[in-house]
C-alpha cells in the first residue's frame, strides 16, 4: 500500500450545490476511492444513500433495499477518508438528541472536522433515502417529497459520518451527518434519528479537508450563485 492519508478528508462536490438541483453525478466510485476506503454519499441524481466501509460501497435505495454498488457509478456529493480511528468511549444507553451531545462532548475540538464511527446495538434507528431525481432536477427542497422513512428498533450496525464545523455549512452539512448500515446489510440511509443501547464511539480527527469540485460540469460553472446561500441551505434541510 501507498502512504495512505489518514489525516485528510476527501470530499467530492459541495452541499450547496444540491441546494438548487445539481443532482448529476460528476466523479466515478472508482475515483472517488483513490482518496479513501470510509465515507458517505449519494448516487447520480440523488439516487439513494451511500455507506462506504472497508472499500466496499453500499447504497440504500428509496425503496430501503441496500445494494452493492459499482464502480462505475458516479457521485455529485460523497466524503471518504482512510479509516484509522481511536476508540473514544462506550456510549449509551442514549436518546437522540443526548446521544449527539454525548459525541459532541468528546469531540476534542469542535473547530475540526471528524469522522464518527459507532458500531454496536441501536434500540431504534429513522434513516431516510432519497429517490432517484430524473432531468430537469428539482431543487433539493422539492425532493422533500421523494424521501422515504424507515425505523428499526433493535438494530446491530455501523454509524458512519462526520463532524462539521458550523462555519463550514455550505461546504458540508454542519454539525453530524451521519449514514447507518445494518449488521445483516437489511436496513440503512441517511439517519435522522439514533437511540443507542450499547454502542462503541470511535473518532478520527483531520487536519485538513481536500475539496474536489465538478470542474467539468457545464452546469455547475453555468449556475448562478445563490445570494444566501446558508438561509436556502437551512430551508432544504428542514
Ligand atoms: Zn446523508
Amino acid at each position: 500500500m501507498n502512504m495512505k492519508k489518514t489525516k485528510v478528508l476527501y470530499q467530492h462536490g459541495t452541499l450547496a450545490l444540491l441546494v438548487p438541483g445539481l443532482f448529476a453525478g460528476t466523479e466515478t466510485l472508482g475515483k472517488l476511492l483513490e482518496h479513501g476506503d470510509t465515507g458517505i454519499g449519494t448516487l447520480d441524481g440523488l439516487n439513494g444513500e451511500l455507506i462506504i466501509l472497508d472499500g466496499k460501497v453500499y447504497q440504500v435505495n428509496a425503496t430501503g433495499k441496500v445494494n452493492r454498488i459499482k464502480k462505475r457509478e458516479k457521485v455529485p456529493f460523497a466524503n471518504v477518508h482512510y479509516q484509522k480511528d481511536q476508540f473514544i468511549d462506550k456510549i449509551g444507553p442514549l436518546k437522540d438528541e443526548k446521544l449527539r451531545s454525548a459525541i459532541l462532548d468528546k469531540l476534542p475540538s469542535q473547530n475540526l472536522f471528524y469522522a464518527v464511527r459507532m458500531t454496536g446495538e441501536f434500540a431504534n434507528v429513522k434513516t431516510r433515502a432519497v429517490a432517484q431525481q430524473k432531468e430537469p432536477y428539482p431543487t433539493l427542497k422539492q425532493t422533500a417529497d421523494a424521501q422515504k422513512v424507515f425505523e428499526k428498533a433493535h438494530v446491530k450496525g455501523t454509524l458512519i459520518g462526520y463532524y462539521a464545523p458550523q462555519l463550514y455549512g455550505g461546504v458540508a452539512v454542519p454539525g453530524f451527518h451521519l449514514h447507518f448500515l445494518s449488521k445483516d446489510h437489511s436496513f440503512g440511509g441517511h439517519v435522522l434519528k439514533v437511540d443507542s443501547v450499547a454502542t462503541k464511539l470511535y473518532l478520527q480527527e483531520f487536519a485538513q479537508l481536500d475539496l474536489h469540485l465538478p470542474a467539468k460540469n457545464k452546469a455547475f460553472r453555468k449556475q448562478k450563485p445563490s445570494k444566501d446561500i446558508l438561509k436556502d441551505i437551512a430551508s432544504a434541510e428542514n
